[in-house]
């Protein structure tokens, strides 16, 4: 089967999700194309969310897609695994055989968390492993919190979370020397630091044990700094180059989510790895507007060829 549209969206979250709504608003045709694993797909609530605090990630999505199909936006549940140019359009090879072309593409596809690689974190994520206060550190103000110094943002991390209660501890594990001005800082703020690397996470919701060997530690709650890996694949089929990143790599986007590769635009995460959901979803509006005001010009150029 073959589907025909003006823009092709890679990724059903809040990113691609607002962008298909605002190209169809645009009278677009837009397929949305969706592998159905947004990354907060593991939590239960998601915060910051102006006007749905707390709502359920996938209720949110779940609203969005209804909203969108509101407007004829064509949502597809399956995975792009090959993207390409041939001439005027692109062609996206879908898994299960179907092929989309669209004059234009709009990356949505969001990141991958990689997490430490400690046995029991991955159980934990997203319930009482965390990695960013904004999204969970009201649920867990005042508790006993563990940092696992596990990346570069780690002692970064672990001020964010001094701020929410008292009683952080930094588990030093894989983390270098932590440098003399941050352990005065530390040490000024009540924090303590423990050295030896943690080889288990185990224990139940809100009570975890860490197991450092020859000793234990519980925590209420344990903050991790994973690396953030763009889904890129489909951007570097295309020609594209994802760009480093201190916490991971991205691609690289200009105003309205702009790539260097023409006809190509991204939104979310993939570009933006700090991107909360309404940043997410901000960002997706403004790529769906700049290929609209894309085709329109390229729509205008072809009006005055055809007289
Ligand atoms: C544990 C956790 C909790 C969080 N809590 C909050 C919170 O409380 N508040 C908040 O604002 N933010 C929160 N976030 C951040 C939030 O998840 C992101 O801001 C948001 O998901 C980014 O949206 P996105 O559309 O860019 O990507 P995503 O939501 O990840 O969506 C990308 C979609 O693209 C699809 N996809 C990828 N590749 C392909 C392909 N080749 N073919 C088809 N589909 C594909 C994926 O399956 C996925 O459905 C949290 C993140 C985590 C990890």
């Amino acid at each position: 089967m073959t589907l025909d549209c003006d823009v092709v969206v890679v990724g059903a979250g809040a990113a691609g999700t607002s962008g298909a709504i605002a190209l169809a608003r645009s009278v677009r045709s837009v397929v949305v194309v969706d592998g159905g694993e947004p990354r907060n797909g593991v939590s239960d609530h998601a915060h910051n969310v102006l006007g749905r605090e707390g709502v359920r990630p996938l209720d949110l999505l779940a609203e969005g897609r209804r909203e969108a199909e509101g407007y004829g936006v064509r949502f597809v549940d399956d995975r792009v695994v090959v993207a390409r140019r041939e001439h005027d359009r692109f062609e996206l090879v879908l898994l299960g055989g179907t092929t989309v072309r669209a004059r234009r593409v709009l990356l949505a596809s969001g990141l991958v968390d990689e997490l430490p690689d400690v046995p029991g974190v991955r159980e934990f994520w997203g319930s009482s492993v965390l990695h960013c206060p904004y999204c969970h550190g009201w649920e867990v103000r005042g508790q006993r919190i563990g940092v696992l110094g596990s990346g570069p943002n780690s002692l970064h991390q672990t001020l964010l979370f001094r701020q929410l209660s008292p009683d952080v501890t930094l588990f030093q594990h894989t983390l270098d020397d932590v440098p003399e001005e941050t352990r005065r800082q530390l040490a000024a703020l009540g924090v303590r630091v423990v050295h030896g690397e943690v080889r288990r996470v185990s224990g139940t919701d809100g009570n975890l044990t860490l197991d450092l060997g020859e000793t234990a530690e519980t925590v209420q709650a344990l903050v991790v700094a994973p690396r953030f890996r763009a889904r890129g694949d489909l951007f570097a089929q295309l020609g594209g180059e994802l760009t480093p990143h201190p916490l991971g790599e991205f691609v690289q986007t200009g105003t309205g989510g702009v790539t260097d590769v023409p006809g190509v635009f991204a939104a979310g995460n993939v570009t933006d790895l700090g991107a909360m959901v309404a940043a997410a979803s901000g960002s997706g509006v403004l790529a769906g507007a700049a290929i609209n005001g894309d085709l329109v010009a390229e729509d205008a150029r072809a009006a005055v060829l055809a007289r």
